[in-house]
């Protein structure tokens, strides 16, 4: 198991440091975790926020963690060499295209969330969002028309190949969850849409055990709020991915909880190549103070023991003692309560 652990800026290696604690007491055989500079740290270092070296061990493993880039002292920077671009650079140099964002509500939080307790309290659900596409890539530009105005535009566009292959991982997810699969579009106006669903009808005949259902996106806004124990696996596109994952990370309460993988092409032994991280960013304003929440860190290193290891049951133990510990009345700071890092680390590891 060859694990690139990238833990960043901010909070990063404070809770990067968590989640190797946890990876450590499952004591798997095999495994090989190297270290790099990534970020704002790796600026200062090497010159540059994605050095070579750092995108040399990348290439080299099965799996990245990757804990939090983002470092207000790299503000003035031109934006080449800000944090942020390191993950950008990551996504596109190892061919990351699908991200994965589980929402779940962790028993006895309902009250984080903005729905009712009732309705919250049945959400289980994947968002599998086609990462590398879509109208963020296409063509873009703001012209100037002859009376004068301006007028921007964007071009919007999916490939059958593009679409194939997110939608054979969202049917494998659904395999392993309760085979389900909600693809979202806007096939009623959007001839990518079109594109997006008549593909993903096709591959849809090669998992007979999965259902598919299609919805527009504008009623899966709507679905999301209203019964979002109804979804399973959500299958969209890059631009409607984007805002259906945020709303669906605040119907299960806060940022210091979710994690999140990007997934590339290249298969590993027993799972696909891929980088792990919290949805958080690096928080500089609680950095070095052990108030940070690692749930999130710890709960991407479960996902990434699912998806590129192969290994579902250490994945569902770790899964199980956060739940554990959650239930317990562990808090961390982001969710009301007192816990430090480390001391929802020695929770979460009292648990396994
Ligand atoms: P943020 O997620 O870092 O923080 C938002 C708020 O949530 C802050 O108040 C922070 O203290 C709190 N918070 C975040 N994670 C927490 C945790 N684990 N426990 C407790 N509280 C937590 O977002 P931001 O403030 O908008 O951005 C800060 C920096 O992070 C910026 O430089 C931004 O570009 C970067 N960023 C990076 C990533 C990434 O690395 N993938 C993602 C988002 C933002």
């Amino acid at each position: 198991m060859k694990i690139a652990l990238l833990p960043g800026d901010g909070i990063g290696p404070e809770v990067s440091a968590q989640a190797v604690r946890v990876l450590e007491a499952l004591d798997l055989p095999g495994v090989e975790m190297r270290t790099a500079d990534v970020g704002g740290i790796a600026f200062r270092n090497h010159g540059h926020p994605l050095p070579k070296e750092t995108l040399d061990l990348a290439r080299a493993s099965e799996a990245i963690l990757f804990g939090a880039v983002g470092d207000p002292a790299c503000d003035d920077l031109k934006r080449e060499l800000r944090p942020e671009q390191a993950i950008l650079g990551l996504r596109a140099e190892l061919g990351l295209f699908a991200n994965l964002r589980p929402a779940k509500l962790f028993e006895g939080l309902e009250e984080l969330s903005t729905l009712r307790p009732e309705v919250a309290s049945a959400i289980d659900l994947l968002i599998v969002r086609e990462l590398n596409g879509d109208v963020y890539f296409g063509a873009k530009g703001i012209d100037t028309l002859e009376n004068g105005e301006r007028e921007g535009w964007d071009r919007m566009s999916y490939r059958t190949s593009e679409v194939r292959r997110i939608a054979e991982l969202a049917f494998r997810a659904a395999q392993g969850r309760r085979g389900k699969v909600t693809s979202v579009d806007k096939a009623n106006v959007l001839e990518t849409s079109q594109v997006w669903r008549d593909t993903v009808i096709e591959v849809a005949k090669d998992f007979p055990d999965v259902a598919l259902e299609h919805m527009y996106v504008d009623n899966a806004a709507m679905q999301l709020v209203r019964a979002p124990g109804a979804f399973d696996v959500v299958l969209t596109g890059n631009l409607f991915g984007d805002i259906l994952s945020d709303q669906a990370s605040v119907c299960v309460g806060s940022i210091g909880l979710l994690a999140s993988a990007s997934l590339g092409e290249r298969r590993t032994d027993h799972g696909t190549f891929g980088l792990y991280e919290p949805i958080h960013g690096s928080a500089p304003d609680i950095a070095g103070k052990d108030i940070a929440n690692p749930m999130a860190m710890i709960l991407s290193a479960a996902m990434m023991l699912r998806h590129s290891f192969g290994c579902e049951a250490e994945a569902a133990r770790i899964e199980a003692a956060v739940a554990k510990a959650l239930g317990n009345g562990v808090r961390g700071g982001d969710i009301g309560g007192e816990a430090g890092c480390r001391e929802v680390g020695d929770a979460v590891l009292a648990r396994l």
